[in-house]
């Protein structure tokens, strides 16, 4: 049975995670309690970071919005400072009561390719500050995720803030976002497919376009050949036929229980035209 120890500081979590070789943080718990009971990880010690201040809550500071990792999906999902793709995304995720526990950062560190934040974090600029006892570092969300439940954290180490840059350019364009995703039904559906993109949107233009895709290959990815296709250019049909078979080529998706990879790459482009209706605000591009 694994020790379950509450730290009061941010301190003192970093300096029992530096100490304890087998500890675990552990946030809202809906991902790590399941895998410590059915034996698939190991665990002498968890450590229970849920609760401390210092990792809690959304805030505009100094030309960006932070954003605590232990801030729960239901606060993301309602947080008026955020873009409406990673409240999208948050929202989407499980039940009321998982997102009344589950975390953002429980949702980056368990880095399931299907996790619902992590393609809008990839397309908003998301960077992540690590911190163990010994120093800190900041990356891009891009540069996070190895694989599938692997990611670049070191023993030790812990997320301990999100950043986003604020996304309204000099001439008070707002940067828009959108999310969308498939699953088996219609809701508390883990995703067979999700997708994100932001851009500015001007005159029927859209400039610096990103879009991320997540299921569609062992992390969640950045699609920079349909980013190109659509830069500077005129939303119109056929641009949006040769922007999402592009899309469909450039995914490499599994085969698994949820989906077939051939459904998955046909799906994704029914994804990818619902969530370019949402950034512009049409009713649909077919
Ligand atoms: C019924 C059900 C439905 C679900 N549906 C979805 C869904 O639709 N979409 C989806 O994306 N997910 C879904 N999930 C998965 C899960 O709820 C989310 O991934 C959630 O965000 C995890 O957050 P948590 O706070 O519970 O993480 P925890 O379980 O506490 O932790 C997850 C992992 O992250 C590590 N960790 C947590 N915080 C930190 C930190 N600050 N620094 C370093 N490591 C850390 C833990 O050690 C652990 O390895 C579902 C889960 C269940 C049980």
């Amino acid at each position: 049975m694994a020790r379950y120890i509450t730290p009061h500081s941010l301190a003192e979590a970093l300096q029992i995670l530096g100490q304890e070789e087998h500890c675990l943080p552990l946030a809202g718990g809906t991902d790590l309690t399941l895998l410590v009971r059915d034996g698939t990880v190991q665990a002498e010690c968890l450590l229970d970071i849920s609760k401390l201040p210092e990792l809690i809550g959304v805030q505009e500071e100094g030309g960006e919005i932070r954003i605590g990792p232990c801030t729960t999906l239901a606060d993301v999902a309602s947080s008026p400072l955020l873009p409406a793709a990673l409240r999208a995304g948050a929202s989407w995720i499980g039940s009321p009561q998982i997102r009344a526990l589950g975390t953002i950062g429980g949702n980056i560190c368990n880095a399931s390719p299907c996790g619902d934040t992590l393609s809008p974090l990839l397309v908003l600029g998301g960077r992540f500050r690590l911190r163990s006892a010994s120093g800190e570092r900041e990356i891009p969300a891009e540069a996070f995720f190895l694989g599938p439940k692997r990611t670049i954290l070191t023993r030790g180490e812990l997320l301990v803030e999100i950043s986003l840059p604020l996304t309204r350019s000099s001439s008070q364009d707002e940067r828009r976002s959108a999310f969308q995703k498939i699953g088996g039904r219609g809701a508390q559906t883990i995703a067979q497919v999700n997708l994100a993109i932001s851009a500015y949107w001007k005159e029927g233009i859209l400039r610096q376009p990103c879009l991320a895709v997540g299921s569609a290959a062992p992390t969640p990815i950045r699609i920079p050949a349909v980013e190109r296709i659509l830069e500077g250019q005129r939303l119109d049909r056929e641009l949006i036929a040769q922007a999402s078979l592009r899309l469909a080529a450039e995914i490499r998706p599994i085969c698994d229980q949820r989906a077939s990879d051939r459904y998955r790459r046909s799906v994704v482009q029914a994804l990818f035209r619902d969530a370019l209706a949402s950034l512009t605000g049409q009713e649909a591009y077919s």
